[in-house]
């Protein structure tokens, strides 16, 4: 490609409305234009990434036997209102209407579409696993479009869904993307982390998010460098980080099962302002004991939890909600957990308690429920006041100071086990002879969100630093005189050599000044420039420059194509 035709309109000026730093360079490089809010254009450097990145998602998908299909973007709204989606999904939604009225959406997601596909055609056991992909335009109506590409209501994702008879086929499959993705971000040139996360509203429970590390990330990230323990900050906050000793508890030692005890627990707290809140805990009829902070007041909103108390804000006002609240199926807030074991309290988001036997509080005083599915029965809470884990706060995990960070999300793999199976009735016929629901999990990748990542995380004030396995060009070639026939003649030998031995460059043969064409050489953040001046014509020196680093290095002609890779 030659500069002179590519189309490339770089701005020199930041434009106003642009916040973060890959908004404004993909603006500025010329990657993108706005349609409207979160609405983009890709020009086409910008789609030679993507293209490279979706190169790279669909090689790591067919290499775990992901087979590619392409869905309907248009969803009619009944496979919706079968799984209730169609009124819990919310404003986020884009939907339709057709002119006999019927109602459809732009697909947010795709877990109706190909769970109703499977359903028809998948009778027996014999037909699974399945691994089913696609990568699509995807559409939700964000509250707050913006950062560019980071949050778009049209964004390209790579969604695959897996099919597996049992848990432990799906257990599998979701190791498999787990690798997958790691393969992934990793042949991207970025760094990440896996961290442990909620399943939100797709539901579910098993989850983890990929977040590329990078300063203006949305999402605030704990990890430990001594175990593998590794969160987004709303699943740690909601970690069993606090668990009382019997002896820090002043537990009420006379306490009969089933009797109510209000204690105080206030020598653990320091709360602001402390008359507006009560603090119980409640021992249900194995002797187990519920602590929860009962709030009477929506002003209150400070809650700091020293060390070695775990609580749990209900925001509720009086002592009788409390028994209503703990594991209401309706109520907006998670279940506290504890474990079958005395007196130990865990005190968590109903997604985290993903033990065995986990039992929690029930809507009926005195009572409790046992085996409660976390993901299935309760929906996650949203806490919003607890205290976040805080940078070297001991890992829930082993203890060891914590490290924080920000992270943007640019993956997300869930188990959904047989939410989707059981409401569409996608049964199949197992080797027992019985019908069971498939059991199913659901693997996206941002791949327009990656690719504003990738920027986020690789700049400087000068332009864009492309990760050379997603750039759009691996090389530029600049004559440094466009008059100068022999730096001409040469720029355009090397350039048709690279391009010759598998290398992609661009020749920037623009009539422009010098400083111009390194400017926006820079801007663009090809990896490497190549400069064909007086020293490459007299001296047989070929100045090439990292643009990473800021390296240069001199080749001859002769030693050029071996060199540079
Ligand atoms: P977020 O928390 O940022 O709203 P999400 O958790 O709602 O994202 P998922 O449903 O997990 O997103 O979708 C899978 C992937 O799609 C995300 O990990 C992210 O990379 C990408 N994605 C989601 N929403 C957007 C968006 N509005 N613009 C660009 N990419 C997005
Ligand atoms: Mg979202
Ligand atoms: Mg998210
Ligand atoms: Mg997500």
């Amino acid at each position: 490609m030659r500069f002179s035709q590519l189309f490339a309109p770089t701005l020199r000026e930041t434009p106003a409305e642009a916040e973060v730093v890959s908004h404004q360079l993909m603006l500025r490089a010329g990657l993108i234009r706005k349609a409207t809010g979160g609405v983009y254009s890709y020009l086409p450097l910008a789609l030679r990434v993507l293209k490279k990145i979706e190169k790279i998602v669909r090689e790591e998908m067919d290499a775990k036997g992901g087979q590619e299909l392409a869905m309907p973007i248009i969803q009619p709204a009944e496979m919706w209102q079968e799984t209730g989606r169609w009124s819990v999904y919310g404003e986020e939604m884009f939907r339709l209407q057709d002119r006999h009225d019927r109602k459809f959406c732009l697909g947010p997601t795709h877990e109706e579409m190909i769970t109703t596909i499977v359903r028809g055609d998948v009778r027996s056991y014999r037909q699974l696993p399945l691994m089913l992909y696609q990568i699509q335009n995807k559409y939700r109506d964000e509250i707050r479009p913006r950062f560019g590409l980071m949050r778009g209501r049209e964004f390209i994702m790579k969604d695959l869904y897996s099919f597996d008879r049992d848990e432990a086929g799906l257990d599998e499959s979701y190791n498999k993307m787990y690798d997958a993705y790691s393969r992934i971000f990793t042949r991207c040139g970025l760094t990440f982390r896996a961290v442990e996360a909620d399943s939100g509203a797709i539901g579910g429970s098993g989850s983890h998010e990929f977040m590329v590390i990078a300063e203006s990330g949305e999402a605030g990230i704990v990890y430990c460098e001594k175990c593998d323990y590794a969160a987004n900050d709303e699943k740690a906050e909601l970690h069993p980080i606090c668990l009382p000793s019997e002896e820090q508890l002043p537990l009420d030692e006379k306490a009969t099962p089933g009797m109510k005890t209000i204690v105080d627990l206030s020598q653990f707290l320091s709360i602001t302002p402390e008359k507006t809140i009560k603090t119980l805990a409640y021992r249900t009829d194995t002797g187990t004991l519920v602590l929860a902070l009962v709030r009477g007041d929506h002003e209150v909103n400070e809650i700091k939890l020293l060390n070695k108390v775990g609580c749990i804000q209900l925001d509720m006002a009086n002592e009788e909600a409390i028994t209503h609240t703990l594991g209401s199926r309706a109520g907006y807030i998670g279940p506290v957990g504890l474990t079958d074991k005395e007196n130990i309290i865990i005190v968590a988001d109903a997604t985290v308690m993903n033990m065995n036997n986990a039992v929690c509080g029930a809507n009926k005083l005195d009572t409790h429920y046992i085996n409660v599915n976390p993901g299935r029965d309760f929906k996650p809470s949203i806490v919003t006041d607890l205290r976040l884990i805080q940078e070297n706060d001991p890992c829930p995990h082993c203890g060891a100071p914590v490290k924080t960070a920000r992270g943007i999300e640019v993956g997300q793999v869930f188990k959904l086990f047989t939410k989707y199976s059981t409401a569409l009735q996608a049964t199949f016929i197992d080797v027992d002879s019985k019908e069971k629901p498939m059991v199913m999990g659901c693997y996206g990748v941002g791949v327009s969100r990656t690719m504003a990542a990738a920027i986020e995380q690789n700049y400087d004030e000068n332009g864009i630093i492309w990760p050379a396995p997603i750039a759009p060009y691996h090389a530029v070639v600049i004559p440094v005189s466009s008059k100068d026939e022999k730096q001409m003649a040469l720029a355009e030998k090397i350039y048709t050599e690279l391009n010759a031995s598998g290398l992609e460059a661009i020749l920037d043969d623009r009539n422009e000044r010098p400083g111009v064409k390194f400017k926006d050489a820079d801007l663009i953040g090809y990896p490497i420039k190549i400069i064909i001046g007086p020293k490459a014509i007299n001296e047989n020196l070929i100045e090439t420059k990292v643009r990473r680093t800021g390296e240069v290095l001199y080749y001859s002609q002769e030693e050029y194509l071996s060199n540079v890779k």
